[in-house]
């Protein structure tokens, strides 16, 4: 159905909501850049907390922005030159933390809204690190593993002046993996020596933490738990679409399905597969060795990736990129829960649309924060030289998901705020209060 066919009869009892909307849908098409939509939440947080104006510039803008031009030899010879960014957002509760994104949308804009939000989410997850991310506009999947290796190597060192173990830590984020890491490693480390804590997310082998991989599904997959038991909605046997199938939404599917729930549908970038009876994630797996894509899975039906956000089920898990649930689509969405495990993958107008028809969203900056957390603990091992197993670090990151998530539904009782406005005043109040300590506003 249209927006224009969405007209209520007059006098119906939502006419106000639904006559409203097209209005609001043209505001959604207006479309806000990912920044303007960060730092939306992050504006109406420091409304409701009152932070005097001082303080709202400091943490509504970014502590320091660098970008470099990277030239890269490619296999055919020629030289391809490639933009790259590393942005801090603020450093007053520890040294910036963030991944590195390789991505073709991967502009000024976005890595400075992923920036914000990791100073958000490291806030709220009450690990010891500000907020920072970076970026090179590419995309990964046209270089080959070469010229990814000297596309690395060579931003590495142009962005080295401003990382380092106690000052900017990276990590993986999408299109960058721990070989991404290991490279970085090796590049830093010719400059600079042994250094393994420069990075997380790195392979084991050279330093890694265990369980870091699927580190941000597991985390995902906790967080739905406790909302889930908090919402009574019965997690065991609840049909759960994700949207993406790289690092996170394969993780969150494979480890939801193992906590019993039945994935009803994954996808990738070139569509999803659906099964109304649950897939098998294993096999969906299994599959891409000889498939480009998730669609082509023999025991489920084709879904395009906007089809799959609108099917009927009881979680509906957005894992891929940012504004994919919109002004347009937020009225077709059925699942009565929506955990973000992509960062930014609903728009402030959707947010508006989807908490009017009582939907839990749980957001961001809570749910997609284990992938940080198991950095942190990965970073205390470099630090300490001192491995952790998995067990522990699979229980540290259960008592920090079930505390912050705690925490949020308290606040959001107390406040009568949504899920993700509570989660944002935690976060912003703990941020604000440590650059008041500094005393740096
Ligand atoms: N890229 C991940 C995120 O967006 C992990 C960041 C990190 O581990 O520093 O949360």
């Amino acid at each position: 159905m249209t927006k224009t066919e969405q007209v209520t009869p007059e006098g119906s009892e939502s006419e106000h909501a639904i006559a409203s909307r097209p209005d609001r849908a043209e505001k959604a098409r207006d479309d806000m850049t990912p920044y303007e939509a960060a730092t939306y939440f992050f504006h109406k947080s420091a409304d409701r907390l009152e932070l005097r104006d001082e303080m709202r510039e400091v943490l509504g803008s970014t502590y320091r922005e660098l970008a470099v031009q990277i030239p890269v030899r490619m296999d055919d010879g020629n030289i391809a030159v490639f933009r790259g960014y590393r942005i801090q957002h603020n450093g007053a509760r520890g040294p910036y933390k963030g991944g590195i994104r390789y991505h073709e949308s991967a502009d000024l804009d976005e890595v400075r809204a992923l920036a914000a939000l990791m100073t958000w989410k490291n806030a709220l997850i009450d690990v010891p690190f500000g907020g920072a991310k970076g970026g090179v506009q590419c995309d990964p999947r046209a270089l080959s593993s070469a010229e990814l290796e000297r596309l690395t190597r060579r931003f590495t060192s142009m962005i080295s002046y401003i990382i380092g173990v106690h000052r900017d830590i990276p990590a993986p984020d999408m299109g960058t993996n721990a070989q991404t890491m290991a490279w970085m490693i090796d590049a830093f480390g010719q400059k600079n020596g042994y250094t393994p804590g420069i990075v997380t997310g790195k392979p084991v082998e050279l330093g890694g933490s265990q369980g870091r991989e699927e580190a941000t599904g597991r985390g995902v997959v906790m967080c739905t738990l406790e909302a889930a038991k908090r919402k009574d909605l019965q997690f065991e046997g609840a049909r759960i679409a994700v949207q993406g199938f790289g690092n996170v939404g394969y993780w969150t599917a494979a480890l939801a399905s193992e906590q019993g729930a039945s994935i009803v549908a994954v996808s990738d970038v070139g569509g999803g597969t659906y099964n109304r009876n649950g897939l098998d994630i294993s096999k969906v797996f299994a599959s891409l060795e000889d498939a480009e894509s998730v669609t082509e899975f023999g025991d489920g039906d084709s879904v395009s990736n906007e089809e799959l956000l609108e099917l009927e089920c009881d979680i509906l898990i957005p894992a891929a990129i940012q504004g994919v649930i919109d002004g347009d689509n937020a009225d077709e969405i059925k699942a009565p829960m929506v955990v973000e495990a992509a960062n930014g993958p609903i728009t402030p107008i959707a947010d508006e649309l989807l908490l009017e028809r009582g939907l839990t969203i749980v957001p961001d900056i809570l749910a997609n924060t284990g992938g940080v957390t198991v950095s942190y603990f990965e970073w205390v091992q470099n630090i300490q030289e001192f491995r952790w197993e998995q067990k522990d670090v699979n229980a540290e990151l259960q008592k920090r998901m079930s505390k912050a998530t705690a925490e949020v539904f308290a606040r959001s009782d107390k406040d009568t705020t949504s899920l993700r406005e509570a989660a944002f005043d935690i976060a912003v109040s703990r941020v604000a209060r440590a650059d008041e300590l500094r005393g740096y506003v």
